[in-house]
């Protein structure tokens, strides 16, 4: 009774985790017991702000990118008895996240999860793309094209200020990577 399972979606700087902060603040003034969780990087359990590219912050539990993190948030959710839980950067975890939050959604707990659209080849980030074929309802963003201003719908990766080929490695030790918001036709992965 009362559980909602809702998506906000996007592409980097949408404004995701701006509007993710704004509906668990929303919550807490309606006197809802809530909370927002944060992957890790470093795959240790602490507590942390989610922080947005515009600044605003707002404190969280930030837990392992693994199975065993999904479970923390599953416990400490059922556990302490958060009425919303908020879910930021949701496309880290592994896949079990999509059936425990489609659960704790089940059981009567408004989730609320943020999580890019595409990645930089933009191809579909698939925890993403599973937990939106099962959301109650889809807050799909857009950014703003760093080259014509039009609504940005992907995320450009750059290396040293170039496109990323589509073969570039995850994970690039010591490179100046960065990350732009591009619309359909300013994307670009050669
Ligand atoms: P997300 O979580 O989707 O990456 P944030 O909520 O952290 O987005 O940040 C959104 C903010 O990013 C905007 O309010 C704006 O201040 C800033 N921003 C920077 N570059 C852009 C851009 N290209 N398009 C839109 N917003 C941008
Ligand atoms: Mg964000």
């Amino acid at each position: 009774p009362g559980g909602f399972l809702e998506i906000i979606t996007g592409p980097m700087f949408a404004g995701k985790t701006t509007e993710l902060i704004k509906r668990i603040e929303r919550q807490t003034f309606a006197k809802r017991k809530a909370a927002l969780f944060k992957p890790s990087i470093d795959n240790r359990y602490s507590e942390d702000d989610v922080v947005a590219h515009n600044g605003l912050r707002y404190e969280a539990f930030v837990v392992p990118t693994n199975e065993e993190g999904v479970e923390l948030i599953e416990r400490i959710t059922l556990g302490e008895g958060f009425e919303v839980i908020g879910v930021d950067e949701v496309q880290f975890f592994p896949p079990v996240i999509v059936e425990t939050l489609n659960r704790l959604a089940d059981e009567g707990i408004y989730v609320i999860a943020s999580g890019l659209n595409l990645d930089f080849k933009a191809d579909p980030f698939p925890v993403t793309r599973d937990l939106l074929v099962r959301a109650d309802n889809i807050v799909y963003l857009t950014a703003v094209c760093t080259v014509c201003g039009k609504p940005a719908t992907r995320s450009q990766r750059l290396i040293d200020g170039k496109p990323a080929p589509r073969d570039s490695p995850i994970i690039l030790v010591g490179s100046s990577e960065s990350y732009e918001a591009r619309c359909r036709e300013h994307h670009v992965v050669p």
